[in-house]
C-alpha cells in the first residue's frame, strides 16, 4: 500500500501555496484534484496538507474538483460523501470513472477537457500518480509517496 511522504508533501504544499498566491489568476479559474492519496489517505482521513491548498483555493475563489478514478455507484457514492464530509460543499463537482473506461490517462484526460468545456481555465492538478496530470491540467502536482 502506497505511504503518503509527509515530509515531502510538506515542502510540495508550501510550493504549491507560493505558486497560487504568486501567478495571475485567469477568468475562471479552478484547481483539480485526485480523490485517493491525494484528498484522502488509505485509511478514509484527509490528508492535512492538501485540505489546506483546498482552503486557500476557496479564499482565492479558485474553483474545486475532483476527479476520482472510483467507479460511478451508490456504495462509492455514500463513501466519498461520507469521507469528504465538509469539503463536499465547497466541491464544484467530482467526477466518477465509469467501469467501462479502463484507462486512467484517457479518462482523467476527457474529465479534464469537460471542465475546460464547461469554461474553467484549470491552473493545478494535484494527484498522486502519473495519469492525474496532464492536458487541460495547468501545472502538474505529484503527490510524494514512499
Ligand atoms: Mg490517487
Amino acid at each position: 500500500m502506497k505511504k503518503i511522504d509527509y515530509d515531502n508533501l510538506n515542502i510540495l504544499k508550501n510550493d504549491i501555496l507560493f505558486f497560487l498566491e504568486h501567478i495571475t489568476i485567469p477568468n475562471n479559474p479552478c484547481i483539480i484534484l485526485d480523490l485517493d492519496n491525494t484528498i484522502i489517505d488509505s485509511n478514509g482521513y484527509f490528508i492535512k496538507p492538501i485540505y489546506e491548498i483546498c482552503l486557500k483555493c476557496l479564499n482565492l475563489n479558485i474553483t474545486i474538483f475532483i476527479i476520482t478514478g472510483r467507479v460511478l455507484n451508490n456504495q462509492n457514492l455514500e463513501n466519498t460523501y461520507n469521507q469528504i464530509n465538509k469539503l463536499y460543499y465547497f466541491v464544484k463537482q467530482i467526477y466518477f470513472r465509469l467501469p467501462y473506461l479502463q484507462n486512467f490517462y484517457e479518462y482523467k484526460k476527457k474529465a479534464r477537457y469537460d471542465i475546460f468545456l464547461k469554461g474553467y481555465t484549470c491552473i493545478a492538478t494535484i494527484g498522486d500518480n502519473i495519469w492525474d496530470i496532464g492536458l487541460f491540467g495547468g501545472n502538474g502536482f505529484i503527490i510524494p509517496t514512499i
